[in-house]
């Protein structure tokens, strides 16, 4: 079978490889769709401290289950999630399970970048595999995982009543949370972003204003216009650029938080005015990844018309095609989400 990953700095390759098997308490799923995310271009650009493992955001028909793996049948159609905490440690115990020390060590095998993969059985166990209503199309359910990071996040900011929200960056997971915050209840959702394509994007799903951050002044006014110059309850960082985070720090109103969403450059320090922050009462709060009860969330409200995100697919590639497909993701002049299609997709 075909396998896409990391060749080296800058450098993909597809390569064959043996296909694999169940074990006790496994599954294996033919790859019918996988997202192409921010974090796997920083992976291949050699800017992200982590395992090397491409490819997060799969869905796909079970192909093959382990005897003892109840409640799931081949021929299923699924969303697998590739990282699930332990739920016994400190941290799961504080609720802050995408924080549990081994939720990045879990991984599904060998990536979703594959013809078919692997899910292991804490994976199976602990509740990472979602059965596909019929009504979500595979393109859509690649959706579900970066859907589910910016509903994780929101939960860990508590959107408060009829809130304002400025979004830095509309990138295709800076899109997905407006559109969740939207959904959510927010009373106006405002944001920057450079690519007009994605301006358009978001202002098609319900944004209240997308102007473009080189601008001057813009993302001020229109905050100022829609907060009576007090500031927005919540301003998203969604991209890896730290002046945004600057930006975002002077966009919230007294008592605010600012959410440090997207995966910042390595080693990026923070250059803000400490005592403003103090005397204001700006919160600063990081959240990374997702876990399974957001992502079921973001599937109900799929499922309900609640929420609209399968427009924001823009490419779809097969997994031979890999190489062009991070090339169209890494151009947001002409692509919001791309996503690779694997083996499954025409079932
Ligand atoms: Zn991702
Ligand atoms: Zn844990």
């Amino acid at each position: 079978m075909k396998f896409g990953r990391l060749a080296g700095p800058g450098r993909l390759e597809v390569v064959e490889r043996p296909e694999p098997t169940a074990g006790a308490g496994e599954l294996v799923v033919a790859m019918a769709a996988c997202g192409v995310c921010g974090t796997d271009l920083e992976k291949l650009r050699g800017n992200y401290q982590s395992a090397g493992v491409l490819g997060h955001e799969p869905v796909g028909r079970v192909k093959e289950v382990a005897p003892d793996v109840r409640d799931l049948r081949v021929g299923d159609r699924v969303f697998v999630h590739h990282h699930v905490p332990c739920y016994q440690c400190e941290v799961c115990a504080r609720g802050d399970f995408t924080f549990c020390p081994s939720y990045a060590k879990t991984n599904l095998d060998p990536g979703g970048f594959s013809d078919a993969f692997r899910v292991p059985a804490e994976h199976v166990a602990r509740g990472a595999v979602l059965v596909l209503d019929r009504s979500v199309d595979w393109a859509t359910g690649a959706l579900l995982e970066p859907a589910g990071c910016a509903l994780t996040a929101l939960h860990r900011v508590g959107l408060p009543k009829q809130a304002t929200v400025f979004v830095l960056g509309l990138g295709p997971v800076g899109l997905l949370y407006a559109r969740l915050a939207r959904s959510l209840g927010a009373a106006w959702v405002g944001g920057t972003e450079v690519a007009p394509l994605r301006r358009t994007a978001a202002e098609r799903g319900g944004i209240d204003v997308a102007v473009d951050p080189r601008e001057e002044g813009a993302a001020r006014r229109e905050v100022d216009r829609a907060t009576q110059g007090r500031g927005v309850d919540l301003a998203v960082v969604a991209t890896g650029h730290p002046a945004v985070l600057r930006d975002a720090t002077r966009l919230v109103r007294r008592g605010g938080t600012v959410n440090l969403f997207g995966l910042p450059d390595a080693g990026s320090r923070l250059d803000a005015d400490l005592q403003d922050l103090y005397l204001r009462g700006v919160r600063l709060l990081p959240s990374y990844a997702t876990t399974e009860p957001d992502i079921a969330e973001v599937h109900r409200r799929l499922v309900a018309g609640e929420l609209q995100i399968s427009d924001l697919v823009t490419h779809r590639l097969p997994l031979a095609e890999l190489e062009e497909a991070f090339r169209r993701a890494g151009r947001p002049d002409t692509a919001v989400k791309v996503v690779v299609t694997g083996p499954a997709a025409a079932s």
